[in-house]
């Protein structure tokens, strides 16, 4: 019964073309790979600034191998915590301007274990409806009251802190870039309204960090922000091209973490070659800041090309482009006649994005060549006519 129970539920994703299956690749570069024995033009990746296969990143990796072994062998707290360790967490707090800075296994226990670990059962948290997998999980795991504001909806928020006042702690989540549909929060705005209410702003700058403001610090800079109400999360494994999360705020805050973030504590280190890649790749970030100029350029290059396909775009230069085209079928259609002219842009559908709003998600890189961006522009014209 009960793995009859599971097959259907699985026909049944099947049947409304909601089915995920796994796709090997051979990554080349930032952005080619090999499927199927041919080459094709990734235009999905979160590799914003193409460091994967930075040098100086791929020597940091091998050299930390050789000097402190394979894997870490232990949680932070026993005896995960090495060198490497302190020299990211020292970067990062730097990088993002705040006092401290604490590295998580990765981003989506990031998220789970800051906000799970922040409000509980007296709590409320106010979070956006396109937030995150990771964000609504650590929402209810936390156990508080859940209280989801529409889309960038200000008045909604309002409406929802204004009757709050009653619980011991209100905490406000969103994303600084949406990763789905590649707009902004109004931060500004967001931040204001938890001055005002007595709240805490936590933004996800998953896909913000490395590629918005200067030097790509990110949506609150991007915004010109500085504030104790605000906590800054992010991934190391977009921009800054290894794996783990962290999250960036006051001492105050960090100490506490390390103590009640079961997601921190109750896991092994990360190995030291991923540890060693993220230093490299913030310190490649801070001293050359060329990779981000070529993201800038490379996202007007490309939203100008689709603008002119007559596509609507959201007006914000964030490396996301979202196709939005409704229903999971055409998105999967769209995306395998791509993947046949040689580009890998899979589909995303619900429940990743609300139902009706299947897409392709096209990112772009700073490592994407201008052939490459005119190729794509030429095939989405040709299937955009028929
Ligand atoms: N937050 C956001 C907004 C994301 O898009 C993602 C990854 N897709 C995560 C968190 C999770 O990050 P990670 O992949 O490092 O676990």
């Amino acid at each position: 019964m009960f793995w009859q129970e599971v097959k259907l539920e699985l026909d049944t994703l099947r049947q409304n073309n909601l089915w995920r299956q796994l796709q090997e690749i051979k990554p080349l570069s930032p952005t080619r790979a090999l499927i199927d024995g041919k080459e094709v033009v990734l235009f999905c990746t979160n590799n914003y600034l193409g460091l994967t296969h930075h040098p100086e990143v791929i020597k940091a990796a091998k050299e930390a191998v050789d000097e402190y072994g394979a894997g870490s062998g232990a949680a932070r707290l026993i005896s995960g915590h090495n060198s490497l360790y302190v020299q990211l967490e020292t970067s990062l707090a730097r990088f993002k301007q705040t006092e401290v800075a604490l590295v998580f296994p990765t981003g989506y226990t990031t998220n789970i274990g800051v906000i799970s670990a922040l409000v509980g059962r007296k709590d409320a948290i106010f979070c956006d409806k396109l937030a995150h997998a990771s964000i609504i999980d650590g929402c209810l795991l936390s156990g508080a009251k859940f209280f989801r504001y529409r889309h960038n909806d200000l008045d909604h928020l309002e409406r929802q802190l204004k009757n709050a006042s009653s619980y011991r702690r209100r905490l406000i989540v969103t994303e600084g870039v949406f990763s789905m549909d590649g707009d902004l929060a109004p931060l500004p705005a967001l931040s204001a309204l938890a001055e005002k209410y007595d709240a805490i702003l936590l933004v996800d700058d998953a896909h913000g960090t490395g590629v918005m403001g200067e030097k790509g610090r990110g949506t609150v800079f991007y915004y010109g922000l500085k504030s104790e109400r605000i906590i800054q999360i992010a991934t190391l494994s977009k921009a800054i091209s290894a794996l783990g999360g962290f999250v960036a705020g006051s001492r105050l805050l960090i100490d506490y973490l390390v103590n009640k973030a079961r997601p921190f504590i109750f896991t092994t280190a990360l190995p030291p070659a991923v540890v060693a890649t993220a230093q490299k790749a913030v310190e490649v970030m801070e001293n050359e800041p060329i990779h981000w100029q070529r993201l800038r350029e490379n996202i007007a290059f490309l939203r100008e090309g689709l603008r002119a396909l007559g596509l609507k775009l959201p007006p914000y230069l964030t490396p996301i482009i979202p196709l939005i085209v409704g229903e999971p079928k055409t998105a999967l259609n769209l995306s395998q006649r791509l993947l046949k002219e040689g580009f890998f842009i899979p589909a995303i559908r619900p429940p990743t994005v609300p139902r009706g709003k299947a897409r392709l998600r096209i990112t772009v890189s700073a490592a994407h060549t201008k052939e490459e961006m005119e190729m794509l522009l030429d095939k989405l014209a040709r299937f955009t006519e028929k």
